[in-house]
């Protein structure tokens, strides 16, 4: 039985006054929804705050990206150990927000990957098509490469100790989210072909799906057999509304 997780991307969002009531707002309802595993990923400069009003709780964080450098001259960046710092227990990698405006290679989003994993944090691998490769009738092929460039360079064992997060490019912060049955398909797609290599390591995957997940459509998604949790954009930036997707995952 895999443990659902919902976890929340703020993305370039927030003030650290609207932080602070946002994890107020969480914290406070997190007691009434008993799933599994919740977590937040601010951006950079509000995980000290986070970790100081979630530090004991039940919700964990993280980042959004990190550097593949370890320390040194790479203005604007932020390194594993950095994250470690402050308390993170995930980190988004290969964002279709960073593979986009930051041209992040499958190369360079698998060695994000490697780096997260090698200093302990969970990795959120996102993944997903465009909508102009979904009508030209290669989302399979597209999940797979990015896929397989971390299974290349890490091997397939790697994936136990992430997690996957399906993200159709289409359906982010758009207000379109695949059916269920789109999504359900695709999960089961990246399940089986991680099952190609090791059964084990498919049967523990959790695979989130990610694009306009709503409180309203969270229930029937995460219900489908392969979909175990959300990575939620725009709804995870009010308590009500991330809880009750929290709440639907039960
Ligand atoms: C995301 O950016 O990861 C995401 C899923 O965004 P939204 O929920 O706003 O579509």
């Amino acid at each position: 039985m895999r443990r659902p997780l919902v976890a929340g991307n703020w993305k370039m969002n927030g003030s650290l006054e609207s932080v602070r009531d946002l994890l107020d707002g969480i914290k406070r309802g997190i007691d009434e929804v008993r799933v599994a595993e919740v977590a937040v990923c601010p951006t950079y400069v509000f995980l000290p705050e986070t970790e100081k009003l979630l530090a004991g709780s039940v919700i964990g964080w993280g980042g959004q990206d990190l550097s593949t450098e370890g320390a040194g001259a790479f203005t604007g960046e932020v390194a594993a150990s950095m994250l470690n710092d402050f308390g993170c227990q995930y980190v988004i990698v290969g964002h279709s927000e960073r593979r986009t405006y930051h041209v992040e290679s499958d190369e360079l989003v698998a060695k994000k990957y490697a780096v997260a994993r090698a200093a302990g944090l969970k990795p959120i691998l996102c993944i997903g098509e465009t909508l102009e490769e979904r009508e030209a009738g290669i989302t399979e092929q597209v999940v797979a490469r990015q896929l397989d460039a971390v299974i290349d360079l890490e091997g397939v064992d790697a994936l136990a100790d992430g997690v996957i997060a399906y993200e159709p490019v289409w359906a982010i912060g758009t207000g379109k989210t695949a059916t269920p049955e789109q999504a359900q398909d695709v999960h089961a797609f990246i399940r089986g072909r991680v099952a190609q290599k090791s059964a084990e390591v498919a049967e523990g995957l959790r695979i989130l799906y990610g694009g306009s997940m709503k409180p309203d459509n969270a229930g029937e998604l995460i219900g489908k057999p392969d979909i175990d949790g959300g990575l939620i954009g725009g709804a995870s930036l009010k308590a009500e509304d991330f809880l009750g997707i929290c709440t639907a995952a039960n």
